[in-house]
């Protein structure tokens, strides 16, 4: 009976400590995920409510649990946050955030289960001249094939072609094939420029994309001999390291700084694009794979993976990256050569997309 009165007092005691504590700001910092997105995080000891203020798009505040906070960090402006201000209002500290005003931003707030970590997500919104000036038709579908690297950026370099060229001549069949097919397609880039990757993901967003599809060409370092085959990826995080290496390539970053963007990756998109872009990969690779072995017989499949690609964050729909053959070795790189194989890999890719396609349609037709 002592002991139970003895608990019954630690409990009220905790929970009248907790109540009379004032919320600690314990760390504070700003992490860029990819060129659109940075994460505005603030660790706290524990918060149950915020509010979230909007003075005008680029001047925000946020305001904790009605209270005033006690801060173990001094929050400094770094990366789009231009300046801090901390002031107590009306009881409570609200911590005013200024953001670069050139640009237009779109917000997104995010607090973990167990009440530690604030995150702001907070997504550049450029206006960017268009590259391909269409009209968008909205009751058809939009897809945006994605022709990695081009200009000034070769990819990686084959046996016989740069990634470049295989890709943009792959990219342009499967726009072919689908166009014949009831689509609206549009190609992130139709020759050897440069497009940036925050600008595919925003041509992307703004002919208002259903799907996104990024083609490149594989490159193995160590073993060119044995490494050959087909994979298709959707964005996510992975622990695998070959993947990392290969996410860090085609991003353009260091392996080092993959591990960030791995790490918080999760935070920034939401579990229906997960699903719907691996539905939509597996779709493709069955299809690229099916197709592909009619040219070449000894086609490898080597599955649908997961991987924390740049281009496919920033985007808004579902979005997948193909890495259609290695062009360092002797027999992919063969057939990368040959344009019956490219044709056949971007048939095979549109055969996917449209697979994809007509089973959301059924779906939603359904419900
Ligand atoms: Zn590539």
């Amino acid at each position: 009976m002592i002991k139970a009165i003895i608990s019954l007092f630690w409990v009220f005691f905790f929970a009248l400590n907790a109540y009379a504590k004032p919320p600690v700001l314990e760390s504070f910092s700003v992490i860029n995920i990819s060129p659109l997105v940075e994460n505005v995080i603030f660790t706290f000891n524990k918060v149950k409510d915020y509010r979230f203020i909007m003075l005008s798009n680029d001047y925000w505040y946020i305001a904790i649990n009605k209270k005033i906070i006690r801060f173990k960090c001094k929050p400094k402006p770094k990366l789009s946050i231009k300046r801090i201000l901390i002031r107590n209002i009306r009881n409570e500290t609200r911590v005013y955030v200024k953001m670069d005003s050139r640009y237009k931003y779109k917000y997104r707030l995010l607090l973990s289960k167990n009440g530690r970590y604030l995150i702001v997500r907070t997504e550049k919104i450029l206006t960017i001249p268009a590259a391909t000036p269409n009209k968008v038709i909205t009751k058809i579908p939009v897809i945006v094939i994605d022709p990695g690297h081009g200009g000034k950026d070769p990819g990686a370099i084959g046996i016989y072609n740069k990634e470049k060229n295989v890709v943009l001549s792959i990219g342009k069949w499967v726009a072919y094939y689908l166009k014949h097919d009831r689509y609206k397609v549009f190609l992130t880039r139709k020759s050897d420029i440069y497009p940036t990757l925050a600008q595919r993901a925003q041509l992307a967003n703004r002919v208002k994309a259903d799907i996104f599809v990024s083609i490149h060409a594989n490159y193995a370092i160590k073993d060119k001999y044995h490494a050959k085959g087909l994979e298709v990826y959707f964005l996510n995080t992975t622990s695998d390291p070959r993947a990392i290496r290969l996410a860090a390539r085609e991003n353009g970053v260091s392996v080092k700084k993959m591990g960030d963007i791995n790490k918080i990756i999760l935070s920034l998109i939401q579990s229906s694009k997960i699903d719907k872009s691996k539905v939509l990969a597996s779709y493709v690779y069955k299809n690229t794979l099916k197709y592909g072995k009619r040219i070449y017989k000894h086609y490898k499949g080597r599955g649908v993976k997961q991987a924390p690609f740049y281009v496919l964050v920033d985007t808004h729909c579902p979005s997948i990256l193909i890495e259609t053959a290695f062009i360092n070795n002797p027999q992919d790189a063969l057939m990368l050569k040959n344009p019956l194989f490219r044709k056949q890999v971007a048939y095979g890719i549109s055969k996917g997309i449209e697979e994809y396609v007509q089973t959301r349609l059924k779906n939603t037709k359904t419900q």
